[in-house]
């Protein structure tokens, strides 16, 4: 094992925009905490809105960010006895209290004080990073770093609002509207859990093909022909889908998304944007028994179960990490990330080079 050096690269954001590339000394774990060295943080897009896009503030500044993560305990504090030094571990990126309503339910991604690696305390674009007991899984020898990293919110989010929220059941329909990071996890995911037919619609040319490479069944490009809820009335012979899901955040999509269901139907909506889309007629929606749904992130429990899934080989996700790069370069990720230049699904930031 490496001895751990007194100061460590992290990347620190003092105000939103650029995270500067600094120095400093490495944290020491509390007691029940764990000292992780990061093998690998996935870039998201909710970086993308607390650095370049400067729409989503931070209460305390400076703050190192990455909440994506996996990598090697280092060291142990006190009161960590289930953890030992060489562990390999994901990190579930939040800190909850345990005692609300929500973590009693086992939903403790509705904590009432959810606090949030990255953004309420210091994340995983650095070398070192301290992490609390409860936020660790553990990461099985088959399962590389990187996937590890990436499952603990690109593919987690999706998955819960999929198969918990959505209630996706085998044999029935999915339309995934955006088929970006998260939207192409969840094609690939539905057919996972035994989706009959999968609908991905994007107005991007180059997203359809990688959902096709994904698994979905039918690809609907945004602007061509007619309406997408049309063609997904067209194909099923009038019956529509069973679960829709909306990743983007936009009131076009989930207007599509609540035309677009069969009796029954789900929309889940998984994007974040200020908007107010319209209501959908009320007639059909009470008639048909429709539903639309909110689905923040994922529980602790979703990504036991996608690391177990990955574990044995039951998803190949070696196509969506588009680049690895260094921590020095995170801010042109961000930038590429936020312009979609070279369409990245996950470029992963890997602080302490290639871990093995
Ligand atoms: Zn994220
Ligand atoms: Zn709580």
């Amino acid at each position: 094992m490496n001895s751990i050096p007194n100061e460590m690269t992290a990347a620190r954001l003092y105000e939103p925009g650029r995270v500067v590339i600094e120095q400093i000394p490495t944290p020491e774990p509390a007691p029940g905490e764990v000292l992780v060295q990061i093998a690998a943080c996935g870039v998201c897009g909710s970086d993308v809105h607390i650095t370049v896009e400067k729409s989503q503030f931070l209460a305390e500044y400076p703050r190192t960010p990455g909440h994506e993560a996996s990598g090697r305990i280092v060291a142990v504090g006190e009161g960590t006895e289930d953890w030992s030094v060489g562990d390999r571990v994901a990190i579930w990126c939040g800190i909850v209290c345990g005692k609300c309503e929500s973590c009693r339910a086992g939903e403790e991604n509705l904590c009432d004080d959810f606090k949030v690696a990255g953004y309420d305390w210091d994340g995983a674009y650095a070398q070192y990073m301290r992490v609390p007991v409860p936020c660790l899984l553990k990461l099985d020898d088959r399962v590389p770093f990187e996937i590890g990293a990436i499952l603990s919110d690109a593919v987690s989010t999706p998955y819960h609002a999929l198969a918990v929220r959505g209630n996706l059941q085998p044999g029935e329909r999915v339309a995934v509207f955006g088929c970006g990071g998260l939207g192409i996890h969840a094609v690939m995911l539905a057919k996972m859990l035994g989706a009959l037919e999968v609908f991905a619609i994007d107005p991007r040319e180059s997203a359809l093909e990688r959902a096709k490479e994904y698994g979905a069944d039918h690809l609907i490009q945004v602007g061509q022909g007619l309406p997408p809820y049309k063609q997904i009335r067209e194909a099923t012979g009038g019956r529509g889908v069973d679960v829709a899901i909306e990743l983007v955040g936009r009131e076009d999509s989930i207007e599509e998304g609540t035309k677009c269901l069969a009796r029954r139907g789900r929309l889940v909506l998984v994007g974040i944007g200020r908007i107010r889309p319209k209501m959908p007629l009320i007639e059909p929606f009470v008639a048909f028994s429709h539903s639309i749904l909110g689905s923040f992130g994922a529980r602790k429990e979703d990504l036991m179960q996608l690391l177990g899934y990955a574990a044995e080989g039951r998803f190949d996700l070696s196509k969506s990490i588009s680049d690895r790069r260094p921590l020095e370069d995170l801010n042109d990720c961000l930038t590429d990330l936020h312009e979609k230049r070279g369409d990245p699904i996950r470029i992963v930031i890997q602080p302490n080079g290639e871990m093995a």
